[in-house]
């Protein structure tokens, strides 16, 4: 990788705003339409960039490759569940699987104040110089903040990690005031410890923009008064949040806006563990297969959210029945071919848009954990992995979906641009603006 570092250009502490699953092309659109003027006036003096997320698109995995700057053969986290291959022991990775060092992590090394609030993966917190608060995986605020006290706090204003995103498939209207809760609630805190905390890095992620996508993306698409005006008062009210954010902000402080993954209308759910059963690759002990451990001996091959497929290799998993070397590697290919020629019914579009090796993806220091083949969905399509649906292609209860292209970061940069941009050039930039070292070995390019 070239790093082009810049070394002391005055900046000497950053303020990190994540946006989750916010496109790059809405940004530019509500800017277009005055939707967000206190954004559009920061495009004089910085740089707006169009980025890829990474494979698979969740933003567990995408922002873990944003605060290391590492694809997911080195940090690790491939996904909102994971096995263990020798046991098939489902686990839902957390900061504890996290293999390589954070940003929050690496500037408490330094000796830097630290202040990090609702990035995914951040939970259990780990001690950092200054305030951490976990993400939405954290189970109640007493477990969701190092130091402890900082729950109380939060607590008393009646701060929210996440909000009931299964609420909204019964009552929308429910949902989407408590959206807008957690989005005044999360702009509160983080203008109380961005006023009274001593801080170098700062920084606040928003689920609320991913969340609100999934629920609605597809009636604001199609033009549906009452969603399209809720929208756009949303998103008013984060534009009001980054206009009194830049307000306060000093000359040195570097300042980064950032989404993990576009979002597009959600076409048709995808349930691959069919489609392995009908191509002969996959079966069941039981009737109703809840998990791994239903496997019957004789599978080659199961699959996990959103397009990981995994091989049962002998001597890696628990009763592998795939040798190593060629009869693994037709098993892949044959999926691969398989996968390609899958078409929607409705439409004779193709439901796939491509198939990964992992050793394509994920660099060569991957480890056993990782996924044998990685299926990117063609736009629209939602990749599940559930073990029970004796269906292929089926409606969602939700309508957007993430996608891989359009995930958007701003930098109050001038002249940056760059037409390959991904996730993981975010923290090596980062550093680039601040004068720093590398916290290690990381897979992105400095952009400055
Ligand atoms: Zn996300």
């Amino acid at each position: 990788m070239h790093l082009f570092r810049k070394k002391n250009q005055g900046k000497q502490r950053a303020v990190l705003i994540g946006l989750d699953g916010m496109p790059h092309s809405l940004a530019t659109r509500l800017m277009a339409e005055g939707y967000m003027p206190n954004f559009k006036a920061l495009m004089d003096s910085g740089s707006m960039l169009k980025m890829d997320s990474v494979l698979p698109t969740v933003s567990s995995t995408a922002w873990a490759s944003i605060v290391t700057g590492c694809l997911p053969g080195k940090h690790r986290i491939f996904g909102f569940v994971d096995r263990v291959p020798s046991t098939y022991e489902m686990f839902i990775p957390t900061s504890r699987q996290m293999e390589s060092m954070t940003w929050a992590e690496h500037f408490s090394r330094l000796g830097k104040r630290v202040f990090s609030m609702g990035v995914p993966t951040t939970f259990p917190p780990k001690a950092v110089n200054g305030i951490l608060v976990s993400g939405f995986l954290a189970p109640d605020l007493k477990r969701a903040t190092y130091p402890l006290y900082i729950a109380d706090e939060l607590a008393a204003m009646g701060y929210l990690i996440d909000i009931d995103a299964w609420q909204a498939r019964e009552n929308r209207d429910a949902f989407l005031d408590e959206i807008f809760l957690a989005l005044e609630k999360r702009c509160e805190a983080m203008f109380k410890y961005f006023a009274q905390e001593k801080w170098d890095l700062f920084v606040t992620h928003f689920m609320d923009t991913d969340r609100l996508h999934h629920f609605v993306w597809g009636e604001v698409e199609k033009g549906q008064p009452k969603f399209v005006d809720w929208f756009h008062r949303f998103y008013r009210r984060v534009d009001q949040m980054i206009g009194e954010l830049v307000a306060r902000l000093d000359e040195d402080v570097a300042l980064m806006i950032m989404s993990d993954h576009g979002f597009c209308s959600l076409k048709r759910d995808v349930h691959l563990n069919y489609w392995l059963r009908q191509m002969g690759l996959l079966e069941f002990a039981t009737e109703t297969p809840r998990q791994l451990r239903d496997l019957a001996p004789q599978s080659k091959c199961y699959s996990l959210l959103p397009g990981r497929f995994y091989v049962r290799v002998k001597g890696r998993d628990l009763n592998g029945c795939v040798q190593p070397g060629a009869e693994y590697e037709k098993v892949r290919q044959d999926v691969a071919a398989g996968l390609m020629a899958i078409r929607d019914p409705e439409t004779g579009e193709s439901v796939i848009d491509k198939v990964f090796m992992r050793e394509e993806i994920f660099g060569g220091d991957v480890m056993d954990s990782a996924p044998d083949l990685i299926a990117k969905p063609a736009e629209g399509y939602d990749l599940k992995g559930g073990f029970e649906k004796q269906v292929l292609l089926e409606p969602s209860p939700v309508s957007g979906t993430h996608t891989f292209d359009n995930a958007m970061w701003y930098l109050n940069e001038k002249n940056v641009s760059c037409d390959d941009a991904t996730v993981v050039d975010v923290l090596p930039t980062l550093y680039g603006v601040l004068g720093l070292d590398l916290p290690g070995e990381v897979d992105g390019r400095c952009l400055i």
